[in-house]
């Protein structure tokens, strides 16, 4: 299998096109035409992982941070991102990065990070937009139910937890072939009146080109009549961080007690506690300082992030609790994720969990 292939299965899962306009995601380093001999996945690149890959005999990294991250205009080993790009070219090996391509997907870092917390009803924090699209198309109302049912199998009209949505309009369409058409319905030169049925529906962009071949397919008209259009609609399967509900409330110091075992934390850092149980949480993996506000709006009792500052933790109140559990702490399930998701998908070569630990910070 070659690394491209195993990019396309990465990327069937998390786009690139899902990641942030800051990011740096996809093929960092290494030849996409390479036979890959064994994946070594991790939250970090670091010249002690590119050495556990060598040992391990993986020539692919598949990592959720990109060691490259803001550029490279020099490569002489000055620090630890250069010699660790300088060691995976010198070893021949490649190193993917996924990072908040991860983060937005509905499936991704977040989801996983619910799941240990125990959250039920989850919803996106910051549900992405500019990412749906809506297509109306003009069909026979004999051939309207086998071109829905295309449409729907390639992806289109799924809202939430309903699949197989759409608005269908009957009317009456008209058209006259010319000398050079070859009318499956109609006749040259003159002009044809149908009955005809608009379906409309709406998709994700991302899946537009496989949506309008299977239009095109399932369409019997020589020229498919149809419109595509942007929409400005929060799209609820896709963005960054989650929030949801615990089974029952909880103890707000039990909570916390539970949380700091659950993700081996060495401390937490969180404000001042409101003496009430809890029982909404909001997460979101990683730095999450930007997403207070939306947290708070999401009516959480406690929000689970990292990074934060002095001054962010004045934004708890007697509502709302801020808690920094520590960005590799918060993000360490995000192997077991990639390497649930990948076994499934590849068994051509060995696809091994990292076993290098690249959280940076101690505690004493
Ligand atoms: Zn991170």
């Amino acid at each position: 299998m070659l690394v491209k292939e195993v990019i396309d299965i990465i990327e069937d899962f998390a786009p690139t096109t899902y990641a942030e306009d800051f990011d740096n995601v996809g093929l960092l380093v290494g030849d996409k035409n390479a036979d890959v001999t064994g994946a070594l996945i991790t939250l970090d690149t670091l010249e002690t992982v590119v050495d556990e890959a060598i040992e391990k005999k993986c020539n692919l990294i598949i990592s959720f941070h990109p060691i490259i991250f803001s550029g490279l205009k020099k490569l002489t080993g000055k620090d630890y991102v250069e010699k660790t790009v300088i060691k995976a070219i010198k070893n021949d090996i490649a190193i993917y990065a996924i990072h908040t391509a991860l983060d937005n997907q509905y499936k991704g870092v977040n989801d996983m990070i619910c799941e240990k917390v125990g959250l039920k009803n989850r919803k996106i924090l910051i549900p992405r937009k500019d990412s749906i699209k809506k297509l109306t198309t003009f069909v026979p109302n004999k051939q309207a139910s086998a071109v829905r049912k295309a449409l729907f199998e390639a992806g289109g009209g799924n809202i939430g937890n309903y699949d197989n949505c759409s608005f269908n309009l009957k009317g009456e369409g008209s058209f006259k072939p010319n000398e050079e058409a070859n009318p499956v319905i109609g006749k040259r030169g003159e002009v044809h009146l149908e009955e005809e049925t608009q379906i409309s529906l709406i998709y994700p962009s991302i899946i537009e080109k496989k949506l309008l071949q299977a239009l095109f397919s399932a369409h019997p008209y020589e020229e498919v009549a149809y419109e595509v259009s942007a929409l400005d609609n929060e799209n609820q399967h896709l963005g960054m961080g989650m929030f949801g509900e615990l089974a029952s409330p909880e103890d707000e110091k039990s909570f916390l007690e539970r949380i700091k075992n659950e993700f081996n934390c060495g401390c937490i850092k969180h404000s001042q506690l409101r003496g009430k149980p809890i029982k909404k949480v909001a997460v979101l993996g990683g730095s999450g300082s930007f997403a207070i506000s939306k947290a708070k709006a999401a009516g959480a009792d406690i929000y689970l992030t990292a990074d934060l500052k002095y001054h962010d933790f004045y934004k708890g109140d007697k509502d709302f609790i801020l808690a920094d559990i520590g960005h590799y702490e918060s993000e360490q399930y995000t192997k077991d994720l990639l390497h649930s998701y990948l076994t499934k998908k590849i068994s051509n070569f060995a696809l091994i969990l990292g076993e290098t630990n690249t959280n940076p910070i101690k505690y004493i």
